[in-house]
């Protein structure tokens, strides 16, 4: 069940049976010149949905927009700051809470989203502990986790499986793969040079334009097929319920 598509007497209803929800999380970011900004949330969103559908869980909005200061030389590419991300997840995650919800699972679809997440998540836990506003006044105290897709048990495997080579870090065939199951119709075909993009560290946004001029890293995003994305998504899904059901029971 989506969350947006829900009405209250059905959260309602819901919550006297669970206290779990799913959050997917991403980014709004460019992935080269054939990745869809929205790769990272399209990634969480579609796997979250349906996870939702087949085991019962509540997903809510997808959180889309975040950590992505150094793709602001790309074209389209939107970011919150780290300290404007943990504000918002702060109170993303107490109005959840305010209602019941006391165990948020979010499921991330952005590598540069994690720590920030984290800190969010130990900002929320201080509130408790420091007994400040916030948390503690409320009815329920959330247990917060974070999950990258590509972490799910076997599912990394499974990418360096169907991409032994060209995976790379950014604007991946696997994700790529995922957003063209999808959205099939938004399937973008651009010669790419070099094949497979250079790989190394980055700071800004700048300085990740001048290394990295197409966007990519490290990675061949023409290896990407739909039919790829079908089978990461129906393994990712699997995996996700089991993981959830796990952190339900922790
Ligand atoms: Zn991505």
């Amino acid at each position: 069940m989506q969350l947006q598509l829900a009405t209250w007497p059905e959260v309602e209803a819901y919550l006297a049976r669970s206290s779990g929800i799913i959050v997917p999380i991403g980014s709004f970011e460019q992935h080269g010149p054939t990745g869809l900004i929205g790769t990272d949330a399209i990634c969480a969103e579609v796997i979250a949905a349906r996870a939702g559908a087949e085991a019962d869980i509540l997903v809510g909005p997808t959180f889309n927009v975040g950590v992505a200061q150094h793709h602001m030389a790309f074209p389209g590419s939107m970011t919150l700051r780290p300290a404007t991300f943990v504000a918002v997840i702060r109170d993303w995650v107490n109005s959840l809470a305010q209602h019941g919800f006391e165990k948020i699972y979010f499921l991330n679809g952005h590598g540069g989203n994690i720590a920030t997440l984290n800190s969010a998540f130990a900002e929320l836990n201080a509130d408790v502990s420091l007994g400040g506003h916030g948390i503690n006044q409320q009815r329920v105290i959330p247990d917060c986790v974070q999950q990258s897709w590509w972490l799910l048990p076997g599912i990394y495997d499974l990418c360096k499986q169907l991409y032994p080579q060209g995976h790379g870090g950014h604007a991946t065939p696997s994700e790529v793969a995922v957003t063209q199951f999808a959205y099939p119709d938004h399937i973008k075909h651009v010669p790419l040079e070099p094949e497979t993009a250079p790989s190394g560290r980055f700071t800004h946004a700048a300085q990740y334009r001048e290394k990295f001029p197409d966007g990519r890293i490290g990675s061949n995003p023409a290896l990407a097929t739909p039919e790829d994305g079908e089978r990461l998504v129906a393994a990712a899904v699997k995996a996700l319920i089991a993981d959830f059901r796990h952190f339900l029971n922790s």
